[in-house]
């Protein structure tokens, strides 16, 4: 067995542990008296909180949040969580709302599913059946205690109560904990976003999920710290491959997202990100289709902001402009003069993915989307050498958020964002979900389907495995890659 004390190392002892359905999730009170979950000042009972004090309305949303995830994991091994509510990086319009992770994560443990894989030490205990170091919590979180006092988050306050009910400058305490939590128990990549480097050199089960359609592997493919790194930067393009979220995902995301396919002669259909426009008509089931073309101006750029010195080349075509000069319903507007039947906006700085393209026309009739530079740079490059058909639509059946096979992007972005990278969905995905890297107000308190993914991708890592509700083998021999729908 080989272990790994991440960051923080912290003693102490803790109850044995209880055989039973569910889990339990205790709570380890670390603050000091009189501040945090011990601060005395007087707090008014709200309806779903009857504590009389602000640290007893705290510490009585980590208890709510341990036990919606009690009643949803399946563990013999209690899972012990040292929390605290400190003062964390603030200023007066930013800060961190709290942070929380596995302590320690182990590898080739009795009960392991996949050998040489980190697993998060909740995890692995439970696999194992046993406490593999009960000197050590199994999650550590922390809070932060300042927002909404001078300096930090100003205008925000924190909501302790124990539903959805919140003002719109109150952040639900217990939703953002139920997120935290779920990163404590394994929705966690221990593989660095930002150098691709792993613990000792070794992946962790999160990664073995994790599917890069660009280079058409999954993460243990990699051979280097430095693929994994690029990989990591690949935007709409690292989905998370486990069976249980796959499924789980036909209910939970909305159908109809937005595509723009390309094809080029030779190397087969890719679909690339798209930023779609606020302006002009919205895209629709019935794709718009056409060879692509870039538009030239007489100064020979394919910036769109004069009308095109070859127009003739562009009647009834996919036109291809670059981001930059003039506005982006100028460029629409002169490649529909021009005859286009749709328009595409190469982003002219790195990025991504690619927001949408914004302004407003009332005569623009044909629909548009922005690319990244990285796709707009190799759609020329394949213009050079022969003909790209472009197809630009809503696909009725691709889920928002998730690729053609229902696969849920991970948050790959470029640049890398540290502590948001890959250890989340992609925020597109709607409607909006708990572990999205930022958290949107219109959350529920749910984290199982039909309304939530987190709990489908704990069970594709190895949670619930003595509970296999629905026939699909808990633990298939090998990674699902890239699997098709069968229709
Ligand atoms: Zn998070």
């Amino acid at each position: 067995m080989r272990r790994h004390l991440l960051g923080l190392a912290l003693l102490l002892t803790l109850a044995p542990a209880a055989a039973r359905a569910g889990a339990t999730i205790t709570i380890i009170n670390a603050n000091d008296p009189g501040v945090g979950f011990n601060d005395p000042t007087p707090a008014a009972p709200l309806a779903s909180n009857p504590g009389a004090t602000l640290g007893e309305q705290r510490l009585n949303v980590f208890k709510y949040a341990a036990a919606q995830w009690g009643a949803v994991l399946d563990s013999p091994v209690e899972i012990a969580v040292l929390a605290a509510f400190i003062p964390r990086a603030c200023t007066a319009t930013s800060g961190v709302l709290g942070s929380a992770g596995a302590t320690t994560i182990f590898s080739d443990f009795p009960g392991a599913i996949f050998p040489a894989t980190w697993y998060p030490k909740a995890l692995a205990d439970k696999l194992a059946g046993e406490d593999l170091d009960p000197t050590t919590p199994d999650v550590v979180a922390a809070f932060n205690s300042e927002v909404g006092k001078p300096g930090c988050l100003e205008g925000a306050s924190w909501y302790y109560g124990l539903d959805t009910n919140q003002g719109p400058a109150e952040i639900n305490l217990a939703v953002v904990l139920l997120h935290e939590l779920a990163h404590g128990l394994g929705f966690q990549s221990f593989v660095s976003a930002g150098t691709g480097a792993a613990p000792l050199g070794q992946l962790d089960v999160f990664s073995k999920f994790y599917f890069d359609h660009l280079d058409g592997v999954v993460r243990g493919d990699y051979t280097t710290d430095a693929e994994r790194a690029a990989s990591a930067l690949h935007f709409r393009d690292v989905a998370w491959i486990g069976p249980h979220t796959r499924r789980a995902a036909r209910g939970a995301l909305d159908a109809g997202s937005p595509f723009l396919q390309l094809e080029a002669r030779g190397a087969g259909e890719r679909r690339v990100a798209i930023g779609p426009a606020l302006f002009g008509p919205a895209l629709t089931r019935d794709a718009v289709e056409g060879r692509v073309a870039l538009g030239l101006d007489a100064a020979g750029t394919s910036l769109g902001c004069a009308p095109f010195a070859n127009a003739a080349a562009l009647r009834g075509r996919v036109v291809l402009v670059d981001r930059g000069t003039c506005t982006f319903t100028t460029k629409v507007r002169n490649a529909q003069d021009a005859g286009a039947r749709a328009v595409i906006v190469a982003d002219n700085a790195p990025g991504g993915p690619p927001p949408g393209l914004g302004g407003a026309d009332p005569l623009v009739t044909i629909p548009s989307a922005r690319v990244a530079k990285r796709d707009g740079d190799a759609l020329k490059a394949a213009l050079l050498v022969g003909r790209v058909q472009a197809k630009l639509g809503l696909d009725p059946e691709q889920r928002i958020g998730a690729d053609e096979h229902r696969q849920i992007y991970l948050n790959a972005t470029d640049p890398v964002q540290a502590g948001s990278s890959i250890s989340h969905w992609d925020p597109l995905a709607f409607p909006n979900q708990l572990m999205e890297p930022a958290i949107n107000p219109d959350l529920t308190l749910e984290v199982t389907p039909p309304e939530d993914l987190t709990s489908e991708l704990l069970r594709d890592i190895g949670w619930f495995t003595d509970r296999n509700l629905d026939g699909v083998p808990d633990f298939p021999g090998e990674v699902i890659r890239n699997p098709r729908p069968a229709r």
